[in-house]
């Protein structure tokens, strides 16, 4: 599992970040000032860190020589939109950086975009049995492999790093289709019930009245 550790002092803007990060399947870890988070970075290894630069005790700047060593990607989150800012950020090492106030999906895209550059998406999930390699895409059960379609294979990641979440029909279409969703459901459900069938998930995959579906592991 990717860990990621998300240094800001803000509580709401880090939680936020969390709940949505949790979301996406990443481990996440939170620190509220500069010196929790050099604590929690010389004890745990993280795959990435998102940095706040105006932080309490020990400010982002400061903070990142001390993760530099590490090689340890970084994401600033910074309030100021002044460019100096930005340029002195990467130039002490930050791999990208983001501007106060974002949209969460631009921040997650962001989190993806590097940690692919970094090569460390490399995600394998296990769940009820099933091994999902979202490299070399392939799934497989009891040691089988199970063949999906491009499709199907995407909506069993979209379900997996959402299990046991209820993710409306307008979400789950749009992330596997990438446009946008215009009520038709019948694409969908088909999907669903061929993934139900190929891996036998008849009872893990549940209909949720209303909104969608649901992953119960
Ligand atoms: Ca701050």
């Amino acid at each position: 599992m990717i860990k990621i550790l998300i240094v800001e002092d803000e509580k709401p803007i880090s939680n936020l970040i969390y709940i949505n990060l949790r979301d996406e399947g990443y481990e996440c870890s939170q620190a509220y000032d500069g010196r929790e988070a050099a604590d929690l970075i010389e004890k745990h290894k993280y795959d990435l860190i998102l940095l706040d630069i105006m932080l309490p005790i020990i400010d982002g700047y400061e903070l990142l020589e001390y993760i530099r060593p590490t090689n340890t990607p970084v994401i600033f989150i910074t309030a100021r939109s002044g460019v100096s800012d930005r340029i002195k950020g990467l130039r002490l090492g930050a791999d990208d950086y983001i501007v106060k106030p974002f949209q969460v999906g631009e921040l997650i895209a962001r989190v993806e975009a590097l940690l692919r550059r970094m090569g460390k998406s490399t995600t394998e999930y296990s769940i009820l049995g099933v091994e999902i390699n979202t490299e070399s895409r392939t799934v497989k059960k009891d040691g089988k492999e199970i063949e999906l379609t491009l499709k199907e294979f995407d909506l069993l990641v979209e379900l997996v790093r959402n299990k046991n979440v209820a993710m409306y029909r307008e979400r789950l279409y749009e992330r596997v289709w990438n446009e946008p969703f215009m009520g038709e459901t019948r694409t969908l459900d088909s999907h669903i019930g061929r993934l139900r069938k190929k891996l036998d998930w008849e009872d893990h995959i549940k209909t949720v009245f209303r909104v969608g579906y649901r992953l119960e592991v």
